[in-house]
């Protein structure tokens, strides 16, 4: 068997996405719609994974940390206070001969379209990335609301309410999984940049002399993170930013960066936001966000480590990152080598023959609530193993005539494609064993 260690173009994985049912192009059957995705059935178990390796891994840094869900959608103040009604813009010209729009930042206006050829452009004019809609029946200037285009705010104006309800003390993280949006120019690289996608973020409410120390606690955690979700080394970095592209907010930001199919690209930010986000809304809102220090008996407003990361934009690069081809007797076999924790599927349970479907059937429903499970009885044995490596599977567990008789299974391992034979009952240790692994 030889290993060929590929690094698959786009096309491939938007081909595997698309032929296994992990991302659909959005509203498809009325000709789709740019810079939005569905996630079908394995891609949306694949999602929750990630969400839930992200949580477990907070929880194991630290136990000072609760959990948020704001609103999607936000009146008009809070994006005056956050600054994105006003500065919230990417540049764009429209070609007049092809009505074509494109970013004036990345273009070079001296050449002609890349679209028609001609060379015809509009004056470059600022463009808010926010979406924006009324709240109520009536359209008028007090129920502009806007759909969120960063998390993040909910937990800043939330901030005070934490703080006083849930028992937390300076200092601590609320974190918080929603949908953000951002009426992008040019939407591209699939997954990497839409219109709609998601955000896994915490903020750390911190003293102003402990910025530093806990900017650095959350590197460290995030390194450990990719290093446990299984990147592979040299497909992720760590670029901290020079200083003078740092935000006028920010003493340091560091991206973390994946070698995607189209070059290095941001996953993660990971910044020392100082006061800046609830003095701006102390400001605006007029309510007192400072809190009372029992040693110094001073009232100060907290500082902010913050952790962001796309959800999409991870789910991209573990899917690339993943992708191996091999070549087994003259045949090429494709697997997705995920995380065991990872996977959409753990394990997949595979009666030999249709006519082993009930034994089969009651070790599938012993285990389904437990852990994520599929059961696969249709197809050759091959293919339904060659199925279950494109997905991902980690485990296969094959019923076969002599399962009858010994009480035994077949266990076969996604990456070695090694068989063993185990006993029934030692199924659910050998699944809580491959997730430990992880
Ligand atoms: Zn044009």
């Amino acid at each position: 068997m030889s290993n060929q260690s590929v690094k698959p173009s786009l096309e491939t994985i938007v081909a595997l996405c698309k032929r296994r049912g992990f991302v659909y192009p959005s509203a498809e059957i009325y000709g789709g719609v740019n810079g939005v995705y569905d996630f079908g059935p394995l891609g949306s178990l694949m999602k929750q994974h990630i969400r839930k390796f992200w949580t477990d891994h907070i929880r194991k840094e630290t136990d000072n940390i609760v959990f948020l869900e704001g609103p999607i959608l936000a009146p008009t103040p809070v994006w005056k206070a956050s600054g994105h009604l006003e500065n919230f813009h990417d540049p764009m010209v429209d070609c007049l001969e092809c009505k074509k729009r494109f970013r004036s930042d990345e273009l070079d206006l001296e050449k002609p379209c890349p679209s028609c050829g001609k060379h015809n452009w509009t004056e470059a004019r600022q463009f808010n990335l926010m979406f924006k809609t009324a709240m109520g029946a009536m359209a008028d200037q007090t129920s502009d609301a806007y759909l969120r285009p960063e998390t993040a705010q909910a937990i800043f104006i939330n901030f005070k309410n934490v703080y006083s309800t849930s028992r937390v003390k300076i200092p601590f993280g609320i974190a918080q999984i929603g949908k953000a949006f951002r009426n992008e120019i040019t939407p591209k690289q699939y997954l990497f940049r839409t219109r709609e996608f998601e955000q896994m973020e915490i903020e750390w409410f911190c003293k102003d002399e402990n910025r530093k120390k806990f900017f650095e606690f959350w590197l460290e955690a995030r390194h450990k993170f990719y290093q446990e979700i299984g990147l592979k080394d040299e497909n992720y970095r760590f670029d901290a930013h020079k200083p003078e592209d740092l935000s006028h907010y920010s003493s340091a930001t560091t991206d973390v960066e994946y070698h995607f199919p189209f070059g290095w690209k941001e996953l993660e930010g990971i910044a020392d936001r100082g006061n800046y986000d609830l003095s701006q809304h102390t400001k605006h809102s007029g309510k007192d966000l400072a809190v009372f220090d029992e040693e110094t008996k001073e009232s100060y407003i907290p500082s902010v480590v913050e952790c962001s990361v796309g959800v999409d934009r991870l789910f991209l690069a573990l899917m690339c990152d993943a992708y191996a081809e091999e070549e087994v007797d003259g045949e090429t076999r494709v697997l997705l080598k995920l995380n065991p924790a990872i996977a959409p599927i753990t394990a997949a349970i595979i009666p030999l023959s249709k006519k082993l479907s009930e034994p089969a059937k009651k070790i599938y429903n012993s285990l389904k609530f437990k852990f994520s499970v599929q059961y696969d009885e249709s197809g050759s044995i091959g293919k339904r193993y060659r199925r279950q490596d494109e997905i991902g599977t980690p485990l296969c567990f094959t019923y076969d005539f002599e399962s009858e008789d010994d009480n035994m299974v077949t266990v076969r391992e996604r990456d070695t494609t090694k068989q063993t034979r185990i006993p029934i009952d030692s199924i659910e240790e050998y699944i809580v064993n491959t997730l430990k692994k992880s």
